[in-house]
């Protein structure tokens, strides 16, 4: 019998992978599914981006490359952080990752042991609690509320902070709730962590081109005072279709890039060299493909909203960004992971438990609207279903 190390049982998943898994061998099965479950845009990469990896092969990019990424890539992420964010970034403090979630491994991993303290958004990204949890430091959730559109609350999240917080973790437009955090609470916040200097600050940006009604997103790069501080995640998966390429870049303080960069040495050499040159190509060309995936997102969040609140028993406050909806089921009077594995089971359509997020979401299910307004129609119909069949619970109305 062989003997794990105890991190392992602290080490959590990401339950979408779990569901994508099950919806996938019930398909192979014969079953029909609609997938509102898993996180990733439904279009094809842009042609142009494919065809940069492709040339990339060809030309002979067969080797490793600098771990923290190759030049070209750096600068071309600093020149598009500057078009986004006006925030002027040395392409030195940019290392190139296999997507987004391995700079929360390593951040989490750099800050995190036992005695220290890490604070992070529940519901949240379940990674960021599982890699807490797997460095040994305690994690403190920040409640995030439907009244407030899940966004944080400044003095909340600096009420939690004490001598032992190492990091903080933030993340908007959110996954799971799609909240979007104000101007007003960032700038409160950031005054805030003027008295906490030795709090690093993960900001986690990866929706931050997904956002509706006129929403402007806060980057936190354009606060000077937390840049010494400050570890900037974005990536290539959602805003470009790249999910399956593996690539995503932190923009780190100029003395945790060497740190930073060993544990990239340690754990992938460095990041596949094709699909860094498909970055550069995501970067630098025609951007009307993603400008028409936003405002497909954008009329599909309307049709899910809608079609949400006239189910009954359900009401969802409206998301602000990423494509994501996290209706609260709470009247249903069934526990979430239950509305989850009953509307796959019996519906036919893959969701997500709000659980999977933090306690905070008992009583909500996450809904991903990267799928056809078509399919999203005719999931409405088979949740409106199953909801009839279900034994009236007596809190529903
Ligand atoms: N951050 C958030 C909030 C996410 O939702 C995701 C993916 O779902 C990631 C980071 C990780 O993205 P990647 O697939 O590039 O690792």
């Amino acid at each position: 019998m062989v003997t794990m190390a105890a991190a392992m049982s602290r080490l959590g998943t990401e339950s979408a992978f779990q569901v994508l898994a099950r919806a996938k061998a019930l398909e192979a099965a014969g079953h029909s599914i609609i997938n509102l479950g898993i996180g990733q845009p439904d279009f094809r990469t842009p042609a142009h981006i494919v065809e940069a990896a492709c040339k990339a092969l060809r030309d002979g990019h067969h080797g490793y490359t600098p771990a923290n990424g190759i030049p070209e890539l750096r600068a071309a992420i600093a020149a598009d952080l500057h078009r986004r964010h006006g925030a002027n970034v040395d392409p030195g403090n940019v290392v190139v990752m296999p997507g987004g979630k391995v700079t929360m491994f390593f951040a989490c991993l750099m800050f995190g042991e036992p005695g220290a303290e890490i604070l992070y958004p529940d519901p949240g990204f379940p990674i960021y609690a599982s890699a807490i949890n797997f460095s040994g430091a305690k994690g403190v959730p920040i409640p995030l509320r439907e009244e407030d559109g899940f966004a944080f609350r400044a003095e909340e999240v600096l009420s939690r902070i004490t001598p032992k917080s190492r990091l903080l973790i933030i993340n908007s437009p959110a996954n799971p709730t799609g909240g979007v955090s104000s101007k007003a609470e960032v700038d409160k916040l950031v005054a805030g962590l003027e008295k906490h200097p030795q709090v690093a600050v993960m900001s986690d940006e990866i929706y931050g081109e997904m956002l509706y009604d006129g929403r402007e997103h806060v980057s936190l790069l354009n606060y000077p005072s937390l840049r010494d501080r400050l570890i900037l995640l974005d990536g290539f998966s959602k805003t470009y279709a790249m999910t399956g390429w593996r690539l995503g870049y932190a923009v780190w303080p100029k003395d945790l890039v060497e740190p930073v960069t060993r544990l990239a040495i340690n754990d992938h050499s460095c990041v596949n060299a094709a699909a860094q040159w498909a970055g550069i190509a995501a970067l630098q060309g025609p951007r009307n493909e993603v400008e028409s995936m936003v405002a497909a997102f954008a009329e599909r969040r309307r049709v899910v909203i809608d079609e949400l609140n006239a189910l009954p028993g359900v009401r969802c406050v409206e998301p602000g960004g990423a494509f994501y909806a996290f209706p609260n089921v709470s009247r249903l009077g069934l526990p979430a992971k239950r509305i989850e594995t009953g509307l796959l089971e019996e519906a036919g359509v893959a969701t997500i438990a709000g659980t999977s997020f933090g306690a905070q979401g008992e009583g909500f299910i996450r809904i991903s609207y990267a799928n056809s307004v078509e399919n999203i129609r005719a999931a409405m119909v088979r949740i409106r279903g199953w909801l009839d069949s279900q034994p009236k619970a007596a809190a529903r109305g």
